[in-house]
């Protein structure tokens, strides 16, 4: 195949790669790349015919994808996401979204959510407000949420305010909340039926699931009702391979060995320095750290290497590495 499956996502009418690239790990947060060298693999994705890119306000990605729409922007799905909750946060945050964009309107918006609960809906009334406004204004083509929570998924497929659904599942059910594996599977099925688009984080787990890769992979990508699949590189080399999974035949993805050799990565946090202020714990999606003697101290069984905890450090204890 020298062309990428896409899938349209749900009822929405965007149409997207079945690979979607997940911008997270490049930035800031995780692998911290030269900006650089994210653009030189974001460009090559593009040049290979991916049309789908996932960010958020909080990865500090956005201007990375910025530099790309400038000149690509019709040919372009990006999702971002913001953790806003009232009506003018959310104003503030889409604003800023397209300022870092540039760009005069988004495909996918999403709540971003994470670990809570249906509660969600309610306590975030007023940015789900401001995202319809938006939709009706042709700003915004999709209002989405990002969750790992299966009751948030399932109450979700009933509610005309969220077209998209951005979820976390894999098939040993790491980071899920809420609900198992099954259920999971369960909640995303009738999300699909209601007519939601879909598509799914961390299906690696993270990179705890890199031995099992192919498996892991398929498993998520055979997932009824999921339209795409987002995977996070940090090199050319690991863009290719998984591109090359995803059955595009280019003489750049011939080049390159099917064995995936990404490196594992781990928490790290410099313990010596940490003055157990606890940040870092109210951060962390899934409880994977906690404070002992004062010290932040990781649970790397529970650690799904979002690196949503290395930002909060006042003294930048976190590494992912
Ligand atoms: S400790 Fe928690 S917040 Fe930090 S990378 Fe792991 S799962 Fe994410
Ligand atoms: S945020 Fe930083 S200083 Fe605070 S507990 Fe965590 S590692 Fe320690």
């Amino acid at each position: 195949m020298n062309k990428l499956q896409h899938n349209e996502l749900g009822n929405t009418g965007i149409k997207v790669t079945e690979f979607c690239l997940g911008v997270l790990p490049m930035g800031p947060l995780q692998s911290d790349l030269p900006e650089g060298k994210c653009l030189e693999i974001i460009n090559q994705a593009i040049d290979l015919g991916v049309n789908f890119f996932d960010t958020a306000e909080g990865y500090k990605t956005q201007p990375y994808m910025g530099r790309v729409l400038t000149k690509n922007r019709g040919d372009l799905v990006v999702s971002t996401k913001s953790p806003a909750k009232t009506y003018d946060d959310m104003a503030a945050s889409v604003e800023k979204s397209m300022t870092e964009l540039r760009t005069d309107y988004i495909d996918i918006y999403h709540i971003h959510s994470a670990r809570d609960g249906t509660e969600v809906f309610e306590e975030r009334k007023g940015a789900l407000q401001r995202l319809h406004e938006l939709k009706q204004q042709q700003v915004i083509r999709a209002v989405g949420i990002a969750t790992h929570n299966v009751k948030v998924v399932s109450a979700a497929a009933e509610r005309d305010d969220i077209d998209v659904l951005f979820v976390l599942v894999n098939k040993i059910g790491m980071g899920i909340v809420g609900g198992t594996t099954a259920e999971m599977v369960a909640a995303i099925e009738k999300a699909a039926t209601a007519g939601k688009g879909l598509y799914v984080m961390k299906a690696l787990a993270g990179g705890n699931l890199l031995s099992d890769y192919n498996e892991a992979l398929s498993w998520a990508r055979r997932l009824k009702g999921v339209n795409s699949v987002s995977v996070g590189v940090v090199s050319i080399k690991e863009l290719l391979q998984n591109l090359k999974y995803f059955g595009l035949q280019t003489p750049e993805t011939e080049a390159v060995s099917s064995e995936i050799a990404i490196k594992e990565k781990k928490l790290f946090i410099l313990e010596r320095q940490c003055t157990g202020c606890g940040a870092c714990v109210e951060a962390c999606p899934n409880d994977a750290l906690f404070l002992e003697g004062e010290k932040a101290k990781a649970n790397h069984e529970n650690c799904i290497l979002c690196g949503y905890c290395s930002p909060e450090c006042p003294d930048f204890l976190m590494r992912l590495t």
